[in-house]
């Protein structure tokens, strides 16, 4: 017998399988020793009251065994013979878009400026040890994109359930827990991710695909108002309709674009600072008891949103259980991000904490000085404006935390009050941290709303305000501050044939998942403007 039961459980009895099994047979009658095996279709944590419950959905088999896989698994064609599309970026757009290709029968040529995941991860080491940053090689560039070093939270604003599940099963696939099928927060964990990504790239190799690694593409090849291809720094030049997945980090491209007069628009981001808590005290004030999470429940996590003189100030990307990282892809910057481990096991919680900024607002963000770009003023109307924006605060930063990557910090307190934090509470940055008067130097227009919305998140979750708390600047990269403009049917560039504009660089997602849903759509955009006709070897579609 197969049964799905909705239940209500302490966590204890949510904490394996073992204690799933008990539980099932004690709602079913049925013996221990008959229940085979206990599925978790659907899990969240409830801590609005006092007492915390684990809501979960079960499918329990008794005398029955489970059947395998959990999930649907897609078989990939050889698509050696097919016709070659260029994907730009091996970040979670491209590799999605790459393996949705092979499965439309299509065969993907993959350009990427960084090296392999492994490789990668040495370069990531030296921004902490050395202070380096390899411009072509760190926690944006490189195979994986900006998500490998990452938590690897995979939930999303997303309303598309089917495209959701499928990128999830896709992970599954590729090595990630089932466990995200299941968890209504589901995360894959930086220690777990670079595994599934080698997985991605020895298939698409498998299918007839091709991976180019410290390959950058620097110009579009166009013919006749149509990209046909993209010359590299290597010399050599890759042809097929170009699926262009560079992340926002890419600003090398969005200068290129412009200056090709290639039509883009400025898009609103939000900048900010990451917040540092003790993981311990978010514990404590998430599940409401001074003894914290105890053995059973997970790292808490936060979410928070206000509305703050006519702006959005909200924590992004949280990690509980994680580690701030030093993100710059390039000198003379300082930025931040946070990632964790698959167990969430470190002793703090950090999240972007960050203020929405309209292309409008450049002008009261930039009042004090006129900014440059590429050694021209930059004017309000730019498409690049708050490209420019960015950059001068990666660039403050800097120069506030002693020209390395050593980050400014203050205690959280201590900037609502607009005093200088003498000492600075351990941290999980090790870069190393300057105590800097972040109210001084980061513009008004952001820091007035951070310190609103932080009174308010501090009455909302009493003890979350607090000088426990350290503010490591700045959080910049949470979204592309350009939009490449593409037909929402066709997802093809709006004046360039042969050209889809994908992912996150492209201002059509934010986060692992979305990106890889826009993968796979741009795929998709290939095959629907016939690109898709000559040299197909699956005829899936
Ligand atoms: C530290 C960190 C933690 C994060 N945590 C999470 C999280 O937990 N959950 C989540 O959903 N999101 C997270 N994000 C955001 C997430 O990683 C991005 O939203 C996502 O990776 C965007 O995917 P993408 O493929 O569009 O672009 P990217 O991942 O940015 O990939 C772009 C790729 O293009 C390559 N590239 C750029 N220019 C060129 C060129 N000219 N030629 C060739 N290659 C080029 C880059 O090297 C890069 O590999 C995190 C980001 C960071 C930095």
């Amino acid at each position: 017998m197969i049964q799905e039961l909705q239940l209500r459980l302490l966590p204890e009895e949510a904490v394996n399988e073992q204690s799933l099994k008990r539980v099932a047979a004690r709602e079913t009658g049925a013996p221990v020793k008959d229940v085979n095996a206990v599925r978790v279709l659907k899990r969240s944590v409830d801590a609005r009251q006092r007492t915390i419950y684990v809501n979960v959905r079960l499918r329990i088999f008794i005398n029955e065994q489970p059947e395998e896989p959990e999930y649907p698994s897609i078989t990939y064609p050889d698509v050696s013979g097919g016709k070659p599309v260029v994907v730009v970026g091996a970040g979670p757009g491209g590799l999605f878009a790459a393996l949705r290709l092979i499965e439309l029968g299509l065969r993907p040529i993959i350009i990427e400026r960084g090296k392999n995941v492994r490789e990668r991860k040495k370069d990531i080491a030296l921004i902490s040890r050395e202070h380096l940053v390899n411009s072509e090689s760190n926690y944006s560039f490189g195979e994986g994109g900006a998500g490998a070093y990452s938590d690897g939270k995979l939930y999303t604003r997303s309303k598309k359930r089917g495209s959701v599940e499928k990128i999830l099963q896709v992970f599954c696939q590729f090595g990630a827990s089932t466990a995200i099928l299941a968890d209504a927060h589901p995360h894959i964990g930086t220690d777990k991710l670079p595994r599934v990504i080698e997985n991605i790239r020895e298939q698409i190799i498998r299918s007839g695909g091709e991976v180019h690694f410290e390959t950058r593409m620097d110009a579009l090849i166009i013919r006749n108002n149509e990209v046909v291809g993209v010359e590299t720094n290597t010399g050599k030049s890759f042809y097929g309709p170009v699926i262009l997945a560079t992340g926002h980090s890419a600003r090398d491209v969005y200068r290129y674009l412009y200056r090709q007069q290639i039509p883009v628009e400025a898009k609103g981001i939000a900048v900010g600072v990451r917040l540092e808590h003790p993981q311990a005290l978010i514990d404590q004030i998430q599940y409401h008891r001074r003894e914290g999470r105890g053995e059973y429940l997970p790292a808490a996590e936060y979410s928070f949103v206000t509305q703050a003189t006519g702006r959005g100030v909200y924590s992004f990307c949280m990690c509980p259980g994680g580690f701030v990282v030093p993100a710059a892809s390039g000198p003379k910057q300082v930025v931040v991000n946070g990632m964790s481990p698959s167990n969430r096991g470190s002793r703090w919680a950090n999240s972007g904490m960050v203020v929405e900024i309209r292309p409008e607002d450049f002008a009261a963000l930039t009042k004090e000085e006129k900014l440059q770009l590429d050694g021209e003023e930059i004017k309000a109307d730019s498409p690049l404006a708050l490209m420019a924006f960015q950059e001068r605060l990666e660039e403050l930063c800097w120069l506030n935390g002693g020209m390395k990557q050593t980050a400014p910090a203050q205690r959280m307190a201590d900037f609502i009050q607009k005093k200088n934090s003498f000492d600075l509470p351990e941290s999980s940055y090790t870069p190393g941290l300057l105590a800097s008067p972040l109210h001084f130097w980061i513009p008004e227009f952001v820091t007035g709303r951070l310190r609103e919305g932080f009174r308010h998140f501090g009455k909302v979750s009493k003890g979350f305000l607090t000088n426990e708390a350290l503010m490591i600047g700045v959080e910049t990269r949470t979204s592309a501050p350009v939009r490449i403009l593409r037909d929402k049917e066709s997802f093809q560039h709006v004046t360039l044939k042969g050209l889809f504009p994908c992912g996150e660089g492209a201002g059509y997602a934010g986060g692992i998942v979305s990106a890889a849903i826009d993968g796979e759509r741009c795929a998709e955009g290939v095959i629907q403007r016939g690109h898709g006709q000559i040299g197909q070897t699956s005829g899936i579609f």
